[in-house]
């Protein structure tokens, strides 16, 4: 009988996941595991972290945690071979450690209201140390555990996943660092699927739009469930005309490392967005 190529099994896959102590790579975790991985929680916030590994092995699962900075490469090789110890190499990577910083944002989005904000943060005062640390988590955080990793896959066919944003298609206002750093991962992606082609891994990332989860419902939805007004601007800018919610994700990653579903994809970005990066507003 032919086998179900959309119906992965991860079973005996080692999967490394960074940021996995976060709303979306911690339920990409869970799905992993679900799926058969083994599963290597890393984040910076080693709670998190043991957190999400808990719940996956309180289910059944396969999950360590592991206390781990994505920007810290002697750190990295150290946690590599403690999961090398505790699951045998890698096979699965997913860069998801990232994220955005007050530092690098501006309180404007178009610089002429700048006289209407009170001590208004705008372009010119944006911190070279800010700009400089959502580079480097979202860019080096990328780049530093693929080099770790990576070499574990080398003609086994292995698979990396990044994590971008639609951000990296158009800018969203007030964050150019974020929205550059996420540009950069689409390219980086394009050149890591290319790098290693003939080697047996395949590199391609995801791209989310809006979602609701626990940690920014508040900021999205007022007390009586009715959109703020950003929420509402995001929602004219979407299509579908709705948040995302994280489990609609899952889909495209377990689609993405399944070596007989998607075993001639490499190096896209597949936008999970409602249809936001497709729509010009008119
Ligand atoms: P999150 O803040 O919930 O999770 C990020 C995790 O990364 C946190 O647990 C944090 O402790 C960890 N982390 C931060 N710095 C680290 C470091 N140096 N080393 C290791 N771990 C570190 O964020 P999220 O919303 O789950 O986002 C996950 C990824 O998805 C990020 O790359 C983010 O940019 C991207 N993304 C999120 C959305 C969204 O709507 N939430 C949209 C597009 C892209």
């Amino acid at each position: 009988m032919e086998k179900n190529v959309l119906n992965t099994d991860l079973t005996g896959k080692v999967c490394v996941v960074t940021g996995a102590g976060g709303a979306i790579c911690g339920m990409l975790a869970e799905k992993l595991a679900a799926a058969g991985g083994k599963v290597a929680i890393l984040d910076l916030n080693e709670e998190a972290a043991r957190k999400v590994a808990d719940k996956i092995t309180s289910e059944g699962g396969i999950a360590k945690a592991y206390k781990a900075n994505v920007l810290d490469r002697e750190n990295l090789d150290q946690v590599h071979e403690q999961i090398v110890s505790d699951f045998g190499p890698c096979d699965v990577l997913i860069n998801g450690a990232g994220g955005n910083n007050p530092r690098a944002t501006t309180d404007n989005e178009f610089h002429y209201e700048a006289k209407k904000i009170e001590n208004c943060k705008t372009f010119f005062d944006l911190d070279k140390s800010g700009v400089e640390f959502v580079f480097a988590l979202n860019w080096l955080g990328t780049l530093l555990p693929t080099q770790v990793f990576a070499p574990d896959m080398i003609d086994r066919s292995g698979n990396i996943l990044n994590i971008a944003s639609m951000n990296a298609y158009t800018p969203l206002t007030k964050i150019p660092a974020y929205s550059g750093a996420k540009a950069a991962i689409v390219n980086f992606t394009q050149w890591l699927a290319t790098y290693f082609a003939k080697s047996g891994i395949r590199v391609n990332a995801i791209a989310p739009g809006f979602f609701v989860g626990n940690q920014n419902r508040g900021l999205l939805f007022n007390d009586d469930e009715t959109p703020t007004a950003r929420t509402a601007k995001i929602l004219a800018g979407t299509p579908m005309g709705r948040f995302g919610e994280l489990e609609e994700l899952v889909g495209a990653v377990l689609f993405l490392v399944n070596n007989d579903a998607a075993g001639f994809i490499t190096g896209v970005c597949i936008p999970i967005d409602g249809g936001y990066a497709a729509y010009s507003g008119v």
